[in-house]
Formats: structure tokens, sequence, C-alpha cells
């Protein structure tokens, strides 16, 4: 073994070999992939190997396409056979609701180049006979999907990476792992020290070990998972002759059951509600190529539903079940990317897919190393996605309720209760006691919306509009025409200081910095000139900043803050940066009368000329020491009040008794963000991702280029030299009962014109990429048009993908954000676009201007 390598991988499951196979073809030779025991000894080995594209995250879903295209070129480079079988596959709805569902990822897939098809219960049948159909009401079908023996596939990575020079050590277990001042890391083995720049965890069942080496509690869970193989059966046998084809994989969401044809017999796979984690607290370092004790009685309650559904199975003889543990993040999807307050130390683990997703993340990660950047947008399945809040036992919690629940249909209003209340605010129980249905953002419980006194604070789930509808649109409407408060502690809050504060901050954002005692809002760009944040900046005193921005990117932003800050000569500290969380909490009051309210409330003069448009002033409100930004997400007139946790419930009583006489209400986070609707606002993580440029965010008037050189100018400068390919554009729909809910395609009628993309960029979809991981496929509508199956119809062609949107109230509309090629951007024609909605096409007309007070002359009064 040598003693010093670029990047060490450890451990050599399916994704560890993924990793290193990706830093080898990305040009890293000098790597070495550290494993305990042989190839394959966590999860790996008794995986059932199935794999598919689908997921609920667009994003992730391309990655997963991109994994299982790859299989061909390993195959063909290590000569390992992965023993592929694409046979496609079919996801069963039961019910109405569960088509609506299958309604929805279809019209996603029309702009991820998926080319998934709805059918019926009987032409599904036709592909996988033991099922009875009539216990379907539809279905969808997706030729990528299939399976492939896992442990091949494995070796396969581990001899592609070998032949492209890497190495991989065997029966040498990584004990302890310290870094060097320099940031050198040290790989203590059992076979001694390497020294090396990167550590990368693919420690797939024993990840959280590794992380705690380095003083990292992972949020991940092992999950013992159960599937039983079938003796042969003479059904699957004449099926397979007389149609020459294998049977197809199925999805049953009802039994939360996954079966297909193995040999001549058949594997049936279920999510059992009465699931169980394996090891919760410590994995035994000793655990080796072992199953667990199947438990037949857990996953009875599925196989009554699965044996229903699949009478041809029944009568098939068992001939194993095996159970075995793997891994799950919280929200089931990967924990990938450089850890926070960590050097050069980085993920690949809680892959719960490692056979749909493992290309995928090991793609992502070589390009994040190698480059400094993901190449895609990989916010899905980064490892910043969770805060401190997701402990040891929270994880647990959140894990099981994953599991049980995946392949249930997440409704868009649906607020899942596993781990709840976590972090509340001092205001938690008076919120309770006003009736407040309560959500869960980012750890934290918020007020979504308040429910008639008397009447349960309960959502009634569904894809359309629900019982929150009318009370809502009583907090926008009070909102609008008096006043109306609400609780903001769920945004993200930063202090930097030091006399490189201002310095560091114009290097980071695109927006100059403001004088003191005034606000910008800024973007920030990565280098390639990406949207990766969205900032609101107060300057507080000379060498103090404020900063306010999405909650769940705190860890995301922090990890960028700290690489750029500036390396200080000992002793000194040109720049601080403190993260809040919930140690400031706040209030935002708003609408016409909030000033005449908040006037009574403090000591000085909020008049429109004494407190401006933007201004900052740090002042006491009801006798509490607390900041205030006269501005406002709601688009009114209006205040956010920031302050200590100690002094929230204080100044929310002096809101209170107060407003009594301006007629104040509360109002929830649906209220605020269908104001903002109106406003043309947009969200970050939903218009605003590293996907596109400030240009196309339509965020252009907040960059200056002439200020300084900050990061990401160069890129910013070209878009604006070139034009931008796409342009975030606000829609009014004609919507019936359900509103959009974000990544529905947008058609356009452009007859044979091509307007450019209709993927998404840094898409995957049926592209292939070259070495560094870019897409070599051209993106125009018409070449989309011939690989991507109903993206065309007539002279209508998809052009474009829904972000956000939902019901505006005040201004009775049904709103949407979305992407489209920058040419029709403003295009404000009726009968132009249509906006497919569960299904089904409804006319949508681009408004350039916000609905609601396009002048914005409400908000500067
Ligand atoms: C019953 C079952 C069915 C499944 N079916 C499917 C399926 O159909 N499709 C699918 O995609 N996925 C399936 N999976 C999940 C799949 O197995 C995992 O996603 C995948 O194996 C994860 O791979 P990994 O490389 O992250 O982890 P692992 O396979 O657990 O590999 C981690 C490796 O790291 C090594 N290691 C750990 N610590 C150290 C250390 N300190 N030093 C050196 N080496 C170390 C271990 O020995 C191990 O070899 C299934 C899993 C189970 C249990």
């Amino acid at each position: 073994m040598k003693s010093h390598a670029k990047a060490i991988v450890i451990g050599g499951g399916v994704v560890g070999c993924s990793v290193l196979y990706h830093l080898a073809k990305a040009g890293w030779t000098d790597i070495m992939l550290i494993e305990r025991s042989e190839l394959t000894s966590g999860s790996s080995w008794h995986a059932a190997g199935g794999f598919h594209t689908l997921n609920g995250d667009p994003n992730v879903a391309k990655l997963q396409a991109y994994t299982v295209q790859l299989y061909r070129e390993i195959e063909e480079l290590s000569g390992q056979s992965c023993s592929l079988h694409l046979t496609g596959g079919v996801m069963m709805a039961d019910t109405p609701e569960r088509m609506d569902f299958l309604r929805l990822a279809h019209a996603k897939g029309r702009y991820l180049g998926m080319d998934t098809e709805l059918i019926t219960p009987s032409e599904a049948k036709a592909m996988f006979p033991l099922m009875d159909e009539t216990n379907f009401v539809g279905a969808m079908w997706d030729p990528v999907e299939g399976h492939l023996d896992p442990s091949g596939t494995t070796h396969a990575y581990a001899k592609a990476a070998r032949k492209l020079g890497a190495e991989i050590v065997l029966r040498n277990r990584v004990v302890e792992l310290t870094q060097e001042v320099d940031g050198t890391w040290n790989v203590v083995t059992e076979q001694g020290t390497v020294k090396a720049e990167h550590v990368v965890n693919c420690g797939g069942l024993w990840a959280r070990e590794i992380g705690r080496m380095v003083g990292v509690e992972l949020p991940l869970l092992a999950m013992e998972h159960m599937y039983l193989l079938t003796e042969p059966m003479p059904e699957v046998e004449e099926f397979n002759k007389s149609t020459g084809r294998e049977m197809i994989g199925v999805m049953d969401f009802k039994g939360e059951i996954y079966t297909r044809q193995e040999r001549n017999g058949i594997l049936l796979g279920t999510y059992e509600k009465a699931c169980k984690p394996w090891s919760p607290v410590n994995t035994p370092w000793d655990f080796g190529h072992e199953l667990l004790q199947p438990d037949i009685d857990r996953i009875a309650p599925s196989l009554e539903i699965g044996f229903k559904h699949f009478p041809g199975i029944e009568k098939a003889g068992i001939k194993q079940i095996i159970n075995g543990p793997f891994t799950f993040a919280l929200d089931g999807n990967p924990l990938v990317g450089p850890v926070q307050g960590l050097t050069n130390f980085w993920c690949a683990c809680a892959v719960m897919a490692g056979f749909s997703q493992g290309g995928g993340v090991g793609l992502a990660l070589s390009n994040w190393m190698v480059h400094g950047d993901p190449g895609f947008d990989v916010w899905g399945m980064d490892v910043a996605r969770f805060g401190e809040w997701a402990t040891l036992r929270y994880t647990n919690a959140k894990v099981r309720e994953n599991y049980s629940r995946r392949f249930s249909i997440r409704f868009p209003n649906e607020e899942l209760p596993a781990a709840r209340p976590a972090q509340t605010t001092p205001l938690y129980d008076t919120m309770l006691a006003n009736n407040a249905v309560m959500g869960d953002s980012w750890g934290l419980e918020t007020p979504l919306w308040f429910a008639p006194k008397g009447t349960e604070p309960k959502d009634i789930v569904s894809f359309h509009r629900s019982n929150d509808f009318g009370p809502i649109g009583e907090e926008v409407r009070a909102t609008r025409e008096k006043v109306g408060v609400t609780e903001i502690a769920n945004f993200a809050k930063y202090e930097v200081s030091g006399p490189g504060s201002e310095d560091f901050l114009n290097r980071l954002m695109t927006n100059r910095m403001p004088k003191t005692g005034r606000i910008v809002l800024t973007p920030m760009l990565n280098e390639f000139g990406r949207l990766i944040g969205d900032f609101t900046i107060a300057k507080a005193g000379e060498e103090r900043f404020m900063i306010w921005s999405s909650s769940a990117a705190q860890k995301y932003h922090m990890r960028w803050f700290e690489k750029h800050l500036p390396k200080d000569a000992p002793g000194t500290s040109q720049v601080r940066i403190h993260r809040f969380d919930q140690t400031l909490v706040g209030l935002s009051i708003a609408g016409p009368k909030s000033r005449d309210l908040l006037q009574k409330l403090v000591d000085v003069d909020i008049s429109t000329k004494a407190f401006r448009f933007m201004d900052f002033r740090e002042m006491a409100v009801g006798g509490a020491p607390c900041m205030v930004n006269r501005i406002t997400y709601t688009g009114d007139l209006g205040y956010e009040i920031w302050m200590a946790p100690a002094y929230q419930r204080l100044v929310y009583k002096a809101i209170k008794d107060a407003g009594e006489e301006f007629g104040l209400v509360d109002f929830g986070m649906r209220a605020l963000l269908s104001m903002r609707l109106e406003k043309n606002f947009p969200t970050w993580f939903r218009e605003l991702r590293p996907i596109y440029g400030p240009l196309e965010g339509a965020m252009d008037r907040f960059v200056k280029l002439e200020k300084n050189d900050f990061i990401g100018r160069e890129s910013a400068a070209r878009e604006q030299a070139e034009g931008p390919k796409l342009r975030r554009v606000s829609f009014i729909v004609d919507a019936a009962d359900a509103d959009v809910m974000g990544d529905e395609p947008i058609w356009a009628k452009v007859g044979g014109k091509d307007y450019g993309t209709v993927e998404k960029p840094h898409g995957y979809g049926a592209a292939r990429f070259d070495t560094d991981g870019k897409e070599v496929r051209g993106s125009s509508a018409a070449e989309g048009a011939s690989a991507v199956r109903g993206i065309v119809d007539g002279d209508w062609r998809v052009v474009g993908w829904v972000t956000s949107g939902g019901y505006a109230h005040y201004v009775q509309k049904s709103l949407a954000q979305g992407y489209v090629p920058a040419a029709l951007a403003a295009n404000e024609s009726a009968g132009l676009f249509e906006i497919e909605i569960l299904g089904s096409r409804r006319p949508a007309r681009i408004n350039v201007e916000p609905p609601f007070d396009p002048s914005g002359e409400k908000m500067r009064a």
C-alpha cells in the first residue's frame, strides 16, 4: 500500500467503486479505495438489483437516468458483465389520487427526457400476467427500468477504475482519521497510515462510524429490508416462451410492493409499515457477508395485499426470504458533497438505491472534487440539506416514517408528523391556541394557516384546493386591506463583521453593499455564474452586516462563506461570520395599517421619510430591543422585526394589543407565499437554483457588473452580452380546482418554430456525457422532440417547466412561475401557452408586470 494519495475513498460497495471510477475518469489517478473486507461487504451484495429512473425530485431522477446509461460503458471498459435486464416497468395506481400522482410524474417526465406512458391496467397485465388488473385504475409505463447483478456491477466499476489507474486495497479497515494543520488527512488503517488530500466517506452501513471519526453525526440509519424469491413458476416460463420476453417490473403503491421476474420465478419485496431499524446506534465492525433473520409476520400485511393484487404469485412456493440492512437519510435521498466545517472531507452515503443512483452520485461528487462544482443541481442529495436538529433520534423517527411511506403519495399540502415538534419558538403554544395548522420548516414548527375557531386545525390532504383555501383567502384580504402579523423565525440569519466584512461581501455578492442603515437585495453566484443564493443584506454598522436568506440553505451557504473567508494573518480576524439560526427570531407585520401599528410601539419617528423603504434600524419595539427592516415579502407596506427569543412573546403581545383597533389578523406561511406570488417575487430553491444564471432568473437588476470583481462576474457579463437562453416568467393560469404545484410542463403553440430549450439546463434525460460530465446532446426543441415522446402535439410543444405557483387570493387568480425560452418570455399573447395540471392542459398567459401593485407604490408608501 502506498503512503500518499490525492484522494482516498473509504468503502468498496457499489457507491465507493462508482466514486473511484468517476474520479479516475476525471483524470485523478493517484487515488485509492480502502475496503475493510472484500468488495460488496456492506449492503451491496444482497441487493435485489432493481433500477429505475423515477424520483420525486426531478434532478435526482436525472442522475438516476445517467446511472442506467452508464452500465454499458463500464461493462465495455471492464470486460465484466453487469447482467443487465432492461425490462421496463409499471407503477400501478389503485385509487384516483394515486392516478393523479402518476399523471404528475408523467407530466414532469416530458421535459426530463423521460419516455413514460400512461396505460390501462389491462395493458399492464399483458406485460405482467400474474396480476389481477381489477384492483387497479391505471398505470404508468417506464421503459428505463430493470434489474442487474449487484456484485457483478460493483466489480465492473472497480475493474474499470483499476484500468484507469486507481488502486484498491482490500481487507484493511480504516480505524482513525486525523487532519494536519496544512489540511492533509492521516488515514489510519490496520495496515498503516496513508496521507491524503481528500477523504471520501462511502462507508454505507458504517458511514455513521466514519463520520464520527471526524466529529460528525450523519443523519442516516440502516433499516432491515426483506424480499422473497419463489420457486420456478410454470406461468413465468410459459410467458417467456410465448412472448420471447421477460416479465416486467411492477411497483404497487397500495401494498408498498415491488415485484419482477428473477430467473424462472418471481422476486417480491416490500417496504412494510411495521419497519425495523437495524443497529440504531452503532454498526458492529464484525458484521460480514451476513443476512438477518427473516420475519414473515412483519411483512404479512403487505404480502396479503400483494397476493390479492398478484394472485399468480400466491400459488408459488417461497424458495427464500432475504433480509438485509441498508441505509437511508431522512428523506430517502443520498447524502453527497463536502461536509460543512471540514476541509476536503466528502460524503457519498445513505444511497438507498445504489443501483439506480450510484453512477449519478459518483459523477456529481467527482465533478465537485475535481472541478469544484458538482456541475448539476444536486441540492436534493446535498449533505448540507439537514441541520443540527437531525440528531440520531430525530433521524431514527424520520427514516422509519420515510421507509414505511416509500411508495406512498406525498400530497402538496401534506406535512409529515414524525419527530415533531423538534424546534419551537416561544410563540409555539400561542400559535396552537390561535388554531394554527403548523408545518415543519427546516426542523422548526411554523404556522402555515389559521383554522377558523371551532374547527379542527388540520389539512385535508389533496392535489386539489382544500380546506385551507377559504381561511388563507381571509388572511390575505385582511392583511392587504388592513394589517397582518406572521412569524418569520424560519428565515436564515447571519451577522458578518470585522474590518474585512464589506470587501468579503462585495467579493461574494453581485449587488453593491448598502450604506449604513440601508438594505439591499442581492444574488450570489458560483464561478460559473449560476445562482447559489439570494440574500437581504443590511449594513448595521461600520463593520457589521446583517444577512437574511433561505432557512434550508443555512449549511449550504455557511459552507460557501467559510470556503471564501480570507486567510487571516495570525492574530487578526478580518471577517467573522455568525449564524443565528433560532437564537434570533422574528415577526413581520404587513399591510396599509402596519406603519400606524408599529408607530404605537416605538419611541422614534417611523414616518415615510424618517424610516424609508429598505431602511434598517435598531429600535425598541413594545419595549424589547429589536432590529427592524422596512421591507416585507408580502410586497406591501410592512416591516420585519427581529429579536432574541426571550423577547418574542413580549413583542407579539404588544403587536396584538396595539393591532386590535386596526383589525389585525394572524397570517401564516401559505398566505405569505400566496402574496409573494402576486408580486412575481421568486423563492429560493424553487425559482432560483444553481442551474440558472441571474439574467435567466430575472434577477439582473441586482447584478452590478461595474462595482468590482465578484465571483461569477465574468460569466454574468457573458450572459448579459450573449443574452440568456431562458427567462423566469409569471403566468396567469386558467385553472379549475387545482393550481400548479411545481414541475409541471409548459406548452406553447409555436408551430414549427424552434425556440430552444426543452430540457432543464444541466439535464441528463436521454443525454450522453463527455468525460467532464457536460451534456453533449443538443437541447433544441426539435432534437428533443425526436428523442422524447409527448413533447410535441401538432403546433404545440413543451417549451419549459413550472417552478412554483398557487392561488393568489387578493387578485383572485391562479398564478405560476416558471422558465421558458427567453425569446418567448415577454410574449403576453393569450392562447400562446398552456400549463399541464394533473394531466389537463390549462390556458395560461404570461404576466410581465406583477398583478398586485405593479408600480410598487404601496410597498414604498
Ligand atoms: C435486501 C435489500 C434489497 C435491496 N434492493 C435494492 C435494489 O433493488 N436496487 C437498488 O438500487 N438498491 C437496493 N438495495 C440497496 C443497495 O444495496 C444500497 O443502496 C447499496 O448497496 C449501497 O451501497 P454503498 O456502497 O453505499 O454501501 P455498502 O454496500 O454498505 O458498502 C460500504 C462498504 O464500506 C466498507 N467500509 C465501511 N467502513 C469501512 C472502514 N472503516 N474501512 C474500510 N472499509 C469500510 C464496508 O465493508 C462496505 O463494503 C437493497 C438493499 C437490501 C439490503
